[in-house]
């Protein structure tokens, strides 16, 4: 019998790639900000996605405490991830 995180994971699997790895990436920076919950810029060691960018991103927690936004090191990519907390 298949228990329901086994049918999320299966779900997972059917969507397509680049879904999967951006949510993969924000899994990861929400996960490695919450550990810290630093107000102020920190590396979270993960690489940015974008192709050919060797870029690592950063991110905070706003000054309201609700969203977390990120950036990278190298290029222009960041955004912010809302309803985290
Ligand atoms: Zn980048």
């Amino acid at each position: 019998m298949k228990n329901s995180r086994d049918e999320a994971a299966e779900d997972f699997k059917k969507l397509p790639k680049a879904t999967r790895e951006i949510s993969s990436f924000f899994y990861l920076v929400i996960d490695a900000t919450i550990e810290n919950l630093h107000t102020t810029y920190k590396s979270t060691e993960i690489r940015c996605f974008r192709k050919k960018c060797e870029g690592i991103i950063w991110s905070e927690i706003d000054e309201n405490g609700t969203d977390i936004n990120w950036k990278c090191s190298a290029c222009r990519n960041g955004g912010n991830i809302t309803g985290v907390f």
